[in-house]
């Protein structure tokens, strides 16, 4: 049997661009959404819409300071990240409702990098690592909103690592977070020693692979550490910050995993997902830099979250 699988994008995100030649453009997302289109993946996929008003829930994760400094910052900016951020609650509310079984947020910007540091603290003057709002943190507070929803397990295999997300839960018990990436890189954090602190203590998994690695090393951290983990979470929903700069060829990464791999590490996670929690699974894109790297990945994921498990 397929999935119902949903599909989250809007055009208002493509406006913005952070500077001209900037890797994190509005081209690598039109052109994921052009081969989706174009190779029928879409066809039997479920539009999401947003969930509107997305500003409310901004305050779950991110101070008022850093909030208004992107909300009085550059008109398209602020759209852009409004909407992502509406249409990543979407698709949390849809597949949470179980209105579908699974869904992917085709977004930017990204956000697993975003704590409170405001909108210019990067070099780029781009948000923390081409980052504005953290996406996939507002919306796993969210959905612990939601009946049945109180253990939401986050697993990041972005090259970078996702140390937004890590700083917004290091002291909840209640998020899991899980992160493969490449300890040397920006920003430099992601010490496997960091396990949580407090009551959060146990509940953080940081899986530094080395530099060039591949689909057996990131599906051995997969399927060893964070099915373990998640079968000592027990998670009621697993959310996925799906970065594509881990793949072959990117120019802001060493690792080289293949769209392949990226179908297996998809397949494992719909499988601890079936096994806990109905199934429930949520994808955010968050890095990907070689646009055409970038698009095949992204639809090997997507064909794979449509398949049946
Ligand atoms: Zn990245």
């Amino acid at each position: 049997m397929t999935n119902k699988t949903g599909f989250a994008f809007s055009e208002l995100t493509l406006n913005y661009r952070s500077s001209p030649r900037h890797p994190e453009s509005p081209e690598r997302l039109q052109k994921l959404v052009d081969r989706a289109t174009e190779t029928g993946i879409l066809q039997d996929t479920v539009d999401i819409s947003s969930y509107g008003d997305a500003e409310p829930f901004l305050s779950s994760i991110h101070n008022e300071e850093h909030i208004q400094s992107i909300l009085s910052g550059q008109t398209h900016a602020r759209e852009a990240a409004l909407e992502a951020l509406g249409l990543s609650l979407g698709s949390v509310r849809d597949v949470c409702s179980g209105e579908l079984n699974n869904a992917f947020c085709a977004v930017r910007p990204p956000g697993h990098h975003a704590h409170n540091h405001g909108a210019n603290y990067d070099a780029l003057g781009a948000g923390e690592g081409f980052c504005f709002f953290n996406n996939i943190a507002i919306a796993a507070r969210y959905a612990q909103s939601l009946p049945g929803i109180a253990r939401v397990m986050i697993v990041d295999w972005d090259y970078h690592h996702g140390n937004g997300t890590e700083w917004a839960f290091y002291q909840d018990p209640s998020v899991y977070f899980f992160s493969t990436h490449e300890w040397q890189a920006y920003p430099g954090t992601g010490n496997p020693e960091r396990l949580g602190a407090g009551p959060g203590t146990g509940y953080n998994l940081n899986v530094p692979l080395v530099a060039g690695a591949g689909d057996e090393e990131a599906m051995r951290a997969y399927a060893e550490q964070a099915a373990a983990a998640a079968d000592k979470f027990n998670p009621d929903l697993i959310l996925i910050s799906a970065g594509f700069d881990s793949r072959v060829d990117d120019p802001l990464g060493t690792f080289q995993i293949t769209d392949a791999g990226f179908s297996r590490l998809t397949r494992l996670m719909m499988e601890l997902a079936d096994h806990h929690c109905e199934g429930r699974l949520v994808s955010f894109l968050e890095g990907g830099y070689n646009e055409n790297g970038l698009a095949l990945a992204a639809c090997a994921h997507l064909e794979m979250l449509k398949s049946g498990v």
